[in-house]
């Protein structure tokens, strides 16, 4: 599971978080939505240790991200507690962020040998696997430049779930595609919702995606969660009136 605990952040005097409390539990795939600024981004980043918080705890599992325990107390983690917590975290970003100088077959198994260890025959027996998921079997041995942005973000996916997460982060994977290309990525990406119990949070734009693909949606507004439900009552029958606003502007 996921917590985050009394969670803050601020740049400057924009808030961006406000004393967040919330949690994610095993095999959940929650898409958060809201309006640009309100945070959204943020919450991933800092799963994947990439924006620390103020103040408050993030814990995966019962292992803090930034915090040990000593005794009963918390006291600041080291690098290595953090980056071995965050090792059960990968994230597909809007823009692929493939490693230009590598062939796709080993953008995929790169993490898995020099981070996990894996044997280099196992690595790339299961890249295969998963580039055939992806439908992209016959692009082992090309650059990420000879492909499509839908195919590289299809190759991002597959390099994501190479390291076997437990929990995938997707932030706005489809925004920078064509409609089109975007929909052989959200197929992709229900595949793998239907498939694996990898703990999914995303964030987009794309309402039917968010429909299809999770189980639950949390609507963010200046920092805070406003509206938390299952995707037919967040679309359908809205509480809260800012997520009426909202997503009449989306829809
Ligand atoms: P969007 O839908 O536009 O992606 P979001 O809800 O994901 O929005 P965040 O990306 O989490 O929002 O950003 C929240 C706020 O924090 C924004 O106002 C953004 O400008 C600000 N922000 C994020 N990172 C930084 C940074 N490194 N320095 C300064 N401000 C930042």
């Amino acid at each position: 599971f996921i917590d985050f605990h009394q969670v803050s952040k601020r740049f400057g005097d924009n808030v961006v978080l406000d004393d967040l409390s919330f949690g994610v539990a095993n095999g959940e795939r929650v898409t958060l939505i809201g309006p640009s600024g309100s945070g959204k981004t943020t919450i991933l980043r800092m799963l994947m240790t990439l924006t620390k918080p103020d103040s408050g705890t993030i814990a995966i599992d019962d292992e803090y991200l930034w915090h040990e325990r000593r005794g009963d107390e918390l006291v600041p983690a080291g690098e290595a507690h953090t980056r071995k917590v965050r090792s059960r975290v990968t994230m597909v970003f809007q823009q692929f962020n493939l490693f230009p100088n590598m062939k796709v077959l080993r953008n995929i198994t790169e993490a898995p040998v020099h981070v996990l260890g894996t044997p280099k025959d196992e690595a790339e027996a299961r890249a295969r696997d998963l580039l055939e998921m992806v439908g992209l079997q016959s692009k082992a041995d090309f650059y990420p430049s000879q492909l499509s942005g839908g195919q590289q973000q299809r190759v991002a996916i597959a390099r994501a779930l190479a390291v076997e997460p437990d929990i995938l982060l997707l932030d706005e994977v489809t925004s920078a595609l064509d409609p089109e290309i975007a929909a052989e990525v959200l197929d992709v990406l229900r595949d793998v919702a239907k498939t694996s119990d990898v703990t999914m949070l995303l964030v987009t734009h794309a309402m039917r995606f968010a429909r299809d693909v999770s189980n639950r949606v949390l609507m963010f507004n200046e920092g805070k969660i406003i509206e938390d439900a299952p995707p037919e009552q967040m679309f359908n029958e809205p509480q809260h009136e800012r997520t009426r606003g909202f997503l009449r502007s989306v829809l």
